[in-house]
């Protein structure tokens, strides 16, 4: 997930989606197709009842829109899995789940890492070729970017399927919503986005106001690895970093 504009015309501390109104002007001139799932104030039906909900900016300032936590969480809860995602395209609402480009298989980055991540899985960039951008199509597309954040999306692994289920609620290799910290209820839900974006759609200067603001977020691809490495970065970003290094030592 990206953030929505890069003039620095946010009016909150934070990027959001664009949900409805004015927002979609923006979106045309932008020239991006709204997200599958954008609820609007006036019909809205969380899709995590009871576990968060959206908190919709001043009418006309949705970019002030917000995830809030229904109740309170410990630091490594799993909040939920990240499911019923559709397949997307790199966006301002998407989130990178492999590594874009794929890594080449003959690299070293590319060693004792899943197919998924090389190119050698997209043959013919068919149907079913691995989705490297997904639309996560519920309310998780409201938690904003922070550069000190409370959640984390781990999207390594696999995605659940439909009707899957984990009694322990742990979601091992599965996609998921993790705590960070703990989380009062009431509490806006963050994620660091460049812990799945390489390199931003969309760039954005962030006003999370936090000590470890990093400033302008541009995805991992502009970020030292010391910084990240105070961070939950996903597989994906860390081959790409990996890769990254190979390339410029080979140079
Ligand atoms: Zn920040």
């Amino acid at each position: 997930m990206t953030a929505v504009l890069s003039n620095g015309a946010l009016p909150t501390p934070v990027a959001t989606p664009p949900p409805t109104g004015t927002a979609k002007s923006l979106l045309k001139t932008r020239k991006q197709p709204a997200p599958p799932y954008l609820p609007n104030r006036h019909d809205y039906r969380p899709t995590h009842r009871d576990l968060f909900q959206i908190e919709f900016g001043p009418e006309g300032e949705e970019f002030g829109s917000c995830l809030r936590a229904e109740k309170a969480y410990k630091q490594g809860d799993v909040l939920c899995a990240i499911r019923g995602t559709l397949p997307g395209t790199k966006a301002y609402s998407s989130v990178q789940v492999l590594p874009d480009p794929p890594l080449p298989s003959s690299s070293r980055a590319a060693e004792s890492r899943p197919a998924s991540f090389t190119d050698a899985a997209t043959p013919g960039a068919d149907s079913t070729a691995p989705r490297r951008h997904i639309e996560l199509n519920s309310d998780l597309l409201y938690v904003n970017h922070s550069c000190d954040p409370n959640v984390v999306f781990d999207v390594n692994g696999r995605e659940a399927e439909e009707g899957e289920e984990d009694a322990s609620g742990q979601w091992a290799g599965r996609w998921k919503v993790r705590a960070e910290k703990d989380i009062a209820k009431g509490e806006i839900l963050t994620f660091a986005y460049f812990s799945t974006e390489w390199d931003m759609d969309q760039p954005f200067h962030c006003l999370c106001k936090t000590a470890r603001c990093l400033g302008t977020i541009q995805g991992a691809k502009h970020i030292d690895q010391g910084v990240l490495d105070g961070y939950f970065i996903n597989d994906h970003i860390l081959a790409m970093k990996n890769l990254e290094r190979e390339q410029a030592q080979q140079e």
